[in-house]
């Protein structure tokens, strides 16, 4: 029997079909733009023309298990997508059972923020780590926590919400509809209204005033950091700064030995976790300890789908052993 795993990746702007082996190698991928309009019955049409046309590229038949990891509220258990942002009517939608038919295979899903703390886990710095945090940055800002060996799911599956944490009371809306989240003000999408907001610093620095607002974003941002605009670092070291706020809440809840932190953001690399590191030591206060903070994995999202089925089979094993 073939131990390749075909995993789907269902997210925001688009989405993958992978092939990969149980050991997390990706033997074969195919993407597409995500479609806001698509609808069930296409969706699922798409996602099974993808992992035939992925099935093929691998030059393998056939699949042991099915991976999907969707950007969304799910029912992991019942394999149910329970709240789809990004593409309508995908609400209450059993999404595991027609590609468990099409391809005669069990079919898992998982949240995408939470799939990639279990890549993490099974493949990345958080194997033999009991307890750690997985921080996205990208867009939004999300993550998942193992705590005593244990993903951490909560009452409604909704546990690791951590860009949905208040750091600023009064602060700018977020998409979930309070004031001053993390997200709506260290994601992508909240560095961005940062350099909007002020115009005047926009118009004197030289590189803002040529690129178009609707073209300003966290890479730009970091980009021209590194260039030394001085609004950019402006910008950049309140980015870290609230980043470390929020790092520093979530250490003193979850007590974790490690950080790990993906998503596009992690893209700027040094200049983003040297000066972070020092930040979060520094707002440890008098709560201070020694929790390393270290970058995910480059291919976290292709490994994701792939890891998670990995990842149940081994607590079966463990249950039944
Ligand atoms: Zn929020």
């Amino acid at each position: 029997m073939s131990r390749y795993i075909l995993g789907f990746d269902v997210g925001g702007t688009k989405i993958s079909a992978v092939i990969g082996d149980e050991g997390g190698n990706i033997i074969a991928k195919v993407s597409r733009p995500t479609v806001r309009h698509l609808g069930k019955k296409r969706l699922i049409q798409q996602m099974i023309e993808m992992g035939h046309s992925v099935m093929e590229k691998a030059g393998s038949a056939d699949v042991s298990k099915i991976g999907i990891i969707f950007a969304g509220l799910v029912d992991s258990e019942k394999g149910i997508v329970k709240v789809s942002p990004n593409i309508l009517g995908l609400n209450n939608f059993a999404i595991t059972r027609p590609l468990s038919d099409e391809f005669g295979v069990e079919a898992v899903l998982e949240n995408d923020a939470t799939a990639a703390t279990i890549a993490e886990r099974v493949y990345g710095s958080g194997r033999n780590v009991d307890n750690f945090v997985y921080l996205t940055l990208s867009t939004g800002i999300g993550g998942g926590a193992f705590v005593n060996g244990r993903l951490m799911r909560g009452a409604h599956g909704m546990a690791g919400e951590m860009g949905h944490m208040v750091i600023m009371s009064n602060g700018p809306v977020c998409g979930c509809g309070r004031r001053g989240c993390l997200e709506a003000i260290a994601g992508g999408r909240g560095i961005a209204r940062r350099v909007a907001e002020n115009i005047s610093a926009v118009r004197d620095s030289e590189l803002f005033s040529k690129v178009k607002p609707n073209e300003i974003d966290a890479r730009t941002v970091f980009e021209y950091k590194k260039k030394g605009d001085m609004f950019a670092q402006l910008i950049v070291e309140e980015t870290i700064y609230y980043l470390a706020v929020g790092i520093v809440n979530i250490v003193n809840i979850l007590d974790p030995e490690l950080v790990i932190i993906g998503g596009g953001i992690a893209n700027a690399g040094r200049e983003l976790f040297q000066p972070l590191r020092a930040a979060v030591n520094q707002e440890f206060k008098s709560m201070y300890r020694q929790v390393k903070i270290v970058r995910g994995m480059k291919n976290g999202h292709d490994i994701a789908p792939i890891a998670v089925p990995v990842y149940l089979e081994g607590l079966e094993a463990k249950a039944s052993g």
